[in-house]
Formats: C-alpha cells, structure tokens, sequence
C-alpha cells in the first residue's frame, strides 16, 4: 500500500528533534510521499533543506492567509522569486483565514487572487486553505476559474452545498485529514456524497491529528487512520481508498512516482 499525505508541514521546527524517525515511521505504513505547503517567507529556508535532503517530500511555494498583512506586497515578491529560481511542485498554501483575524481581509483576498493568477501562469496546482471564509473564497474562484486553474480545497469542512460548487469547478479535489474522524467534524456525514475520485488524504501536520491520537502533535504516520475511516464510512477496504486517493494526488500535483 502507498499513501500520499498531500498537506504536511513537517519542516516546522516541531520537528527538528525526530524528522528522520518521524519519516521512517510513515514510510513504514505505507505513507511514502509528502507535500509540502509553504508557509511565508521565514520559512523557505526551513522548507527548502527538508525538501532537499529528503527525495520523498515535495514542495510547495506560497503565502499562507494567516501571514498576509500590511506587508503582504513584499511577501508575494519573494513568492515570484522562488518560482523563478526553484522547483516547486505547486501554489500553497493560499487562501482566506476568517478564523483568527478579520482585521486584513481585503489584503487576503488581493494575495489569494494574485496567488492564483501565479497558480494559472506556472501552469501549477494550488493549495487552497479556507477557514470560515467559503462564500468570500468562492466569489473569488468564480471570477478567476478557467480550464487552466486546478488544485485541491485542502482540510474540507465545508457543507455538501460547498462540496459540491467545488464539483461544479471540474478541476477541484477535495483533501480529507483528520477531521473525518471527529464526532462533531460534519465531513463524515457528507463523505457518502462524495466522489473518491475528488479525494486526497493529508494530516496536516503536526496539526489536526485524528482519532486516536486526537491532542497530541500530528505526524505523517496517523495518515493511516485518515484511510481507515474513510474506508469505513464509504464501505471500502483500505487498499481501494488508498489507491484511488494516490492515484488523484500523483495526478493532481504530477508527482514522479512510478
Ligand atoms: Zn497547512
């Protein structure tokens, strides 16, 4: 079995002390590739070395919501630099945070949709976070989608009305982490409606970590009880979600894998 975790922030510095332990632990069950969402511009650095020494993680180049203020200009600069100079596998994470801070939602629209454009012109997939901020994400996507724009609704909360305008997009997948696995999470309810062709796995790490591990610092590793409840709840062995979902991630951010 090979698992993709398509959304893992593993060159945090929560990881500085057991990185190699924690990517040999993954690739043991299975868990054998790692997308890489960037942050901001503190931490390419971080995100660069790790992707370099490691063959199996992938990295992603963007400006998280949560990092755009009145700077955010500067920030989208070093954006355009480090695709100019680097591989990147991908536009991530962008979007819009609701959550923690109202206070620059017009600059975190501007970053998200200039963050898209990018998306369009590299020819690359994007990494959407979106946090209490569906209707203000989907007026944006709406205005800018066209055949060339593709990517994935990373950590899905969303209702099955906002799963499926994503479906209405044609080039949208949808990534399912831990969450699935709470009680109270709601993607368990709407997973049935849901299209396992539309479907990556992620953890997110070290956030978000699932049941049983719910609390304690996410790792690659738990993306194995991601897929089992995915299974469960869509009456499938783990073997099927997990090739189906590797199989749209391989494809989604065109990974070399064989
Ligand atoms: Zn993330």
């Amino acid at each position: 079995m090979i698992l993709v975790d398509t959304h893992s922030h593993i060159f945090s510095e929560e990881f500085d002390s057991d990185r190699s332990e924690v990517l040999k632990r993954a690739a043991e069950a299975g868990i054998r590739y790692h997308v890489l969402p960037n942050i901001d511009s503190t931490s390419t650095e971080r995100l660069l070395s790790v992707s370099s020494r490691y063959s199996q993680c992938f990295p992603l180049m963007g400006l998280h919501p949560t990092s755009v203020n009145k700077n955010f200009e500067k920030e989208l600069r070093h954006v355009e630099e480090m695709l100019a100079h680097e591989k990147f596998w991908g536009i991530g994470e962008v979007g819009i945070d609701l959550y923690w801070d109202k206070t620059h939602l017009s600059e975190q629209e501007e970053a998200f949709r200039h963050q898209l454009r990018l998306a369009k012109k590299h020819g690359l997939p994007v990494v959407i976070h979106s946090r209490n901020s569906f209707s203000e994400i989907f007026r944006i996507v709406d205005q800018e989608i066209d055949a060339s724009l593709h990517g994935v609704f990373h950590s899905f909360t969303g209702t099955l009305d906002d799963y499926r305008h994503i479906d209405e997009y044609k080039t949208f997948l949808v990534g399912v982490g831990g969450i699935v696995t709470y009680k109270n999470g709601g993607v368990s309810n709407i997973l049935p409606s849901m299209d396992l062709g539309k479907i990556i796995l992620e953890t997110d790490s070290p956030y978000l970590s699932p049941v049983p591990v719910r609390g304690k610092r996410n790792e690659s590793y738990n993306l194995i009880y991601v897929a089992i409840k995915v299974a469960e709840v869509l009456n499938l062995s783990v073997l099927d979600v997990a090739k189906q979902t590797t199989d749209n991630a391989v494809k989604l951010f065109k990974l070399p894998i064989t």
